[in-house]
C-alpha cells in the first residue's frame, strides 16, 4: 500500500513539476510521519524515501531512535516551543517552522553549543488566518536583519501552509504569494504543499513538498 502510494504521489509530483516547466528533481518530497505506525514508516524508508516530516519532537525523538541505522534527513514541520529547541537542533536537519526572532536566537545559541550550522526556514502566515503559526510577510525583512549576524542558523527559505480548501485552485495565490516573497530577499527554498494541494505548490514553484495522507492513508 505505502510502497504503491509513493510511486502514484511520486508520478504526480513529477508531471506537476513538467506542467511548470521545471525538473522534477528540483522537487524534494518530505514524507510526513507524524500519522503512520512505524511498520508504515519502514515500507515508506524501503521503498527509497530519505525526508521524514514530524511535527512532534517527542513523536521524532523516538522514531528516529528507530531508524538509527538509517540515513535520514530529519525535518521539524510543526510549531517548535523554545524549550524544545535543544532537542530540535540535535535531531533536524532542516527546522521549518522558524517564526520569531527570539526563537531564531535560541536555536543559534544550540546550534553554536552543538557546533552545528542549522538549516531553517522562515514560517510566513500567507493567509492570515488567526489561527496559523507563522510570520506576518511584511515582517520578513526585519526578521531577515535581526538575525543576520547569527553564524549558526543558515536561513534557506520559506515556509506555508494554505488554508484548508474545498478545492485545489483557490490556495494558489497563498503559494503565489510565499515565492514572490522568497524573491524579494532572495532566498531559495520554498517549503510549500500538502497533501490536498501539493501539485498547485509544485506549479507554483515549491522546492519542498510536504505529504503523509497521500501515502498513509
Ligand atoms: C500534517 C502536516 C503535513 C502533511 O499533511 P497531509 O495532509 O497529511 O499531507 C504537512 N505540513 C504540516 C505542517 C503538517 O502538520
Amino acid at each position: 500500500m505505502v510502497r504503491e502510494n509513493l510511486v502514484r504521489a511520486r508520478k504526480r509530483i513529477e508531471r506537476a513539476a513538467e506542467r511548470a516547466g521545471r525538473d522534477p528533481h528540483t522537487v524534494r518530497l518530505i514524507v510526513v510521519t507524524k500519522e503512520a505506525e512505524i511498520d508504515q514508516m519502514r515500507e515508506a524508508v524501503e521503498a527509497g524515501v530519505t525526508d521524514i516530516g514530524e511535527n512532534r519532537i517527542k513523536d521524532a525523538l523516538s522514531k528516529k531512535e528507530v531508524f538509527d541505522s538509517h540515513v535520514l534527513s530529519w525535518h521539524m514541520i510543526g510549531h517548535l516551543q523554545s524549550n524544545k529547541a535543544k532537542d530540535a537542533v540535535r535531531i533536524f536537519s532542516i527546522i521549518h517552522s522558524v517564526d520569531s526572532v527570539k526563537l531564531a536566537y535560541i536555536i543559534n545559541k544550540e546550534a553554536e553549543k552543538n557546533n552545528k550550522i542549522q538549516d531553517v526556514l522562515i514560517e510566513v502566515n500567507t493567509s492570515g488566518e488567526k489561527t496559523k503559526f507563522g510570520l506576518k510577510p511584511e515582517n520578513i525583512e526585519n526578521f531577515l536583519k535581526e538575525t543576520k549576524h547569527l553564524k549558526h542558523i543558515n536561513i534557506l527559505g520559506l515556509m506555508t501552509m494554505a488554508p484548508l480548501a474545498g478545492d485545489a485552485g483557490s490556495v494558489r495565490p497563498y503559494f503565489r504569494k510565499l515565492k514572490e516573497l522568497a524573491d524579494i530577499h532572495k532566498l531559495k527554498e520554498l517549503s510549500m504543499g500538502m497533501t490536498q494541494d501539493f501539485e498547485v505548490a509544485i506549479e507554483e514553484g515549491a522546492t519542498m513538498v510536504r505529504i503523509g495522507s497521500a501515502i498513509f492513508k
